[in-house]
């Protein structure tokens, strides 16, 4: 080989080499870019004042597109300060706040970025926008650190956040990054009815300190080490705990899936199990794998019923003590939303029966599956059949806001229970196989992002007209 092309093609292998680096290094960079937002909590609780010390550090990549000079979080638990504005129905008052009310909410004392002290702001009609002003212009695609501390005062209460002689529910409690819609940050007000949050998956550490007669519920368990308990939680839109000093845990394993049921009674905890293990088995096959290593069923003082976390649900204790069917109904809907919130996000509060539709419908396949045909009917002409009959419903598309419901009768009977008939009609319409394959894919590409109304009628491709008259009320 003579030297000069010897020569050409050493520089050329070098050349070569360098655009397979530079290729890689485009790749890992593209990698890092849609790396998640991280969330780093160290919290302590004190029984004797019932609050909650929080040092939270976000490491945060802004996504919006444009240059930042304020960032938006949600810090929900300042909903609870006021009477006038908890997130609770008016009508159910007393069973939210047996002792009646005591305030909660959150204390901010101090926010940095990067290190720096930054100047914030407490924003909206009950102070859960936590607006933090950027000491420089964060440009798109640029990361920043911030580092809160805030001090969470719970209200004896049954609802999400509060605790009780019985229990401490630590649900919506962590700050979250707000949602940016393209031209802010979102603002949802925490309302009564619903599940009024909207949130991207991001990964979590979490360390809580605990006195230590407490059992601590929440997903990704790593140790608990002399009161403290840690968990790693990853692409989860949220981050909740539930603790009690009552606590009975069983545990097993599904489709490779480590499940722990948390109950008063060893009995309660073993019936939770089961039904916990029966739903991520029916629900795996029927629509992917369940998107977490983990999964935690936990008994609450939570007087409305049930309520979805990434990994974890809690169900109210009365559920266990009678034996209507309930718990098993209320365990399977909550399971679904692992695969139907948790699994592929929605905008709960535009467009709440994305979630709540498909939950709801998952239970009743449930039942097919589990308990045959017959069962199935039965629950759909009790449940889901009148709500297509409701005259007040008549020409009402299931495509609702939240912000348009103030009974839960109401907002059951639409999103859940019509939105639930929808269902049913592409499935009658499409045919079994075809329409739980439209659902794979729908959970396959939306898998821990936020999926548009657009994304569920894609998936359903010939039969989206059919669905979009039900959601703008062109059918019953
Ligand atoms: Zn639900």
């Amino acid at each position: 080989m003579p030297a000069k092309l010897y020569g050409f093609l050493k520089k050329y292998k070098l050349l070569l080499t360098g655009a397979v680096l530079m290729a890689a290094l485009c790749v890992a960079l593209t990698f890092a870019g849609v790396q998640n937002d991280r969330y780093a909590i160290d919290a302590s609780y004190d029984e004797q004042t019932h609050t909650l010390a929080v040092e939270q550090v976000i490491h945060m990549t802004n996504r919006t597109g444009e240059t930042l000079d304020h960032l938006c979080l949600n810090l929900y638990p300042n909903a609870f300060w006021e009477q006038a504005r908890a997130p609770v129905i008016k009508t159910e008052f007393s069973h939210a706040y047996p002792h009646g009310f005591n305030a909660g909410g959150a204390q901010v004392g101090s926010v940095k970025v990067n290190d720096r002290e930054a100047a914030w702001a407490l924003d909206g009609a009950q102070k859960t926008f936590l607006r933090v002003q950027l000491p420089f212009r964060l440009r798109a695609h640029g990361s920043v650190e911030l580092t809160l501390s805030y001090t969470v005062t719970l209200p004896n209460n049954r609802l999400r956040m509060g605790y009780s002689d019985k229990d401490v529910r630590l649900c919506n409690v962590f700050a979250t990054l707000s949602v940016h819609d393209g031209d802010h940050f979102r603002a949802d007000a925490y309302s009564a009815v619903g599940d009024p949050f909207v949130s991207d998956c991001a990964d979590w550490d979490v360390t809580l300190r605990v006195p230590d007669a407490y059992v601590v519920a929440g997903a990704g368990l790593v140790e608990k080490k002399e009161g403290a308990w840690v968990f790693k939680g990853r692409d989860m839109r949220d981050f909740a705990l539930v603790m009690s000093k009552d606590f009975h845990v069983a545990q097993t394993e599904q489709d490779g899936v480590s499940i722990r049921s948390f109950a008063y009674s060893q009995e309660s905890a073993q019936e939770a199990l089961d039904y916990a293990a029966q739903s991520i088995k029916v629900f795996s096959d029927l629509y992917g794998p369940y998107p977490y290593p983990d999964f935690s069923i936990c008994a609450a003082q939570f007087y409305v019923g049930g309520m979805e976390y990434p990994a974890l649900v809690m169900l109210d204790e009365s559920l266990y003590r009678t034996d209507d069917g309930m718990l098993e109904f209320v365990a399977a809907h909550e399971a679904a939303h692992q695969w139907w919130y948790a699994g592929v996000g929605s905008d709960q509060v535009n467009a709440p029966w994305q979630d709540e539709a498909l939950a709801e419908y998952s239970t009743l396949l449930y039942y097919e599956s589990v308990y045959g045909a017959q069962s199935f009917d039965s629950l759909y002409q009790s449940m889901v059949r009148p709500a297509t009959e409701n005259a007040s419903l008549k020409g009402v598309g299931v495509d609702q806001r939240l912000d348009r419901f103030e009974s839960a009768a109401l907002y059951d009977a639409l999103i859940y229970r019509k939105g639930a008939a929808m269902l049913h009609d592409l499935r009658v319409s499409m045919g079994n196989d075809a329409f739980i394959a439209a659902l794979r894919k729908y959970y396959d590409e939306n898998l821990y992002s936020i999926a548009a109304p657009s994304n569920f009628l894609e998936a359903l491709g010939d039969n989206a007209d059919q669905a979009l008259g039900w959601l703008k009320g062109a059918k019953p």
